[in-house]
């Protein structure tokens, strides 16, 4: 089926989503857009969709193996990949582990200071109030989860943090801080709440271990250039390629 024939559900920064084969079922396209500050800045890079979708396949199939479900289906080609349709909850979980980005502006950290445990995150969803940091006050007084669910947010994006610790540091790597976002599921009539969206260098900041090179979107952000290279190294690191 050609792109264009299929029926387009959604586009966002860096994906676009299509209605799958199957019921139930969404088809991401992985862009090689980038966005930085909110689409503030914004550039074409080569080939970061490809690298994009098979890191992220990669992940999601471990973290499955690890018995946290998420919206992973297959991969279906270079681009794109078969998922789940969930109910995409409005939360960006972010979850630390090295002071970078935002939290060293909030709490005046040095970039690079090791924090003294992971800390989790919530930022509510919405480009027109910039994602504003939330705490779990906000999220279940405004019913964005409930508080079953977001105990169950909070417990996974800890079981992927130390996960993702340990396959990254086998390659070399620390990771920094990353994002996550999580949707509803309905199986068995039963709703169960899974990972969703992606995980690749556009949502985690990534170092080298020994000489902190960044291996992430924070190239971009920071216009240290040679961004695809980054990207590419991870992938190599992890196999993928
Ligand atoms: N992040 C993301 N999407 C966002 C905001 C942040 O994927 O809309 C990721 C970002 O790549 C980093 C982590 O979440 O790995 C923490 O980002 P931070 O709050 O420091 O914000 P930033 O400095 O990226 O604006």
């Amino acid at each position: 089926m050609t792109e264009d024939k299929r029926k387009k559900i959604y586009e966002g920064k860096a994906k676009i989503l299509y209605k799958g084969p199957q019921p139930n079922t969404i088809i991401q396209y992985f862009k090689d857009d980038a966005t930085a500050f909110n689409n503030k800045k914004f550039a074409v890079i080569n080939g970061k969709g490809v690298l994009n979708n098979r890191i992220s396949s990669f992940l999601m199939e471990k973290i499955e193996h690890i018995g946290i479900p998420t919206h992973f289906i297959k991969r279906l080609n270079m681009r794109e990949q078969l998922v789940h349709a969930v109910e995409i909850i409005p939360i960006e979980v972010v979850i630390r582990n090295i002071a970078a980005g935002s939290i060293c502006k909030r709490f005046n950290l040095k970039e690079g200071e090791a924090l003294p445990r992971a800390i989790v995150e919530y930022y509510y969803k919405s480009d027109e109030l910039n994602d504003p940091l939330v705490s779990n006050e906000h999220i279940t007084a405004f019913e964005w989860a409930n508080s079953n669910e977001l105990e169950d947010i909070f417990n996974m994006s800890l079981r992927i943090n130390d996960f993702l610790i340990g396959v990254f540091s086998s390659i070399g790597i620390k990771v920094i801080d990353f994002k996550l976002e999580f949707g509803r599921f309905y199986k068995d009539e039963n709703l169960e709440i899974i990972l969703a969206d992606e995980l690749s260098p556009d949502n985690f900041r990534l170092w080298d271990n020994k000489t902190n090179k960044k291996l992430d979107k924070d190239r971009f952000r920071e216009d240290l250039g040679n961004m695809k290279e980054a990207y590419q190294e991870v992938a190599e690191r992890l196999g993928v390629l």
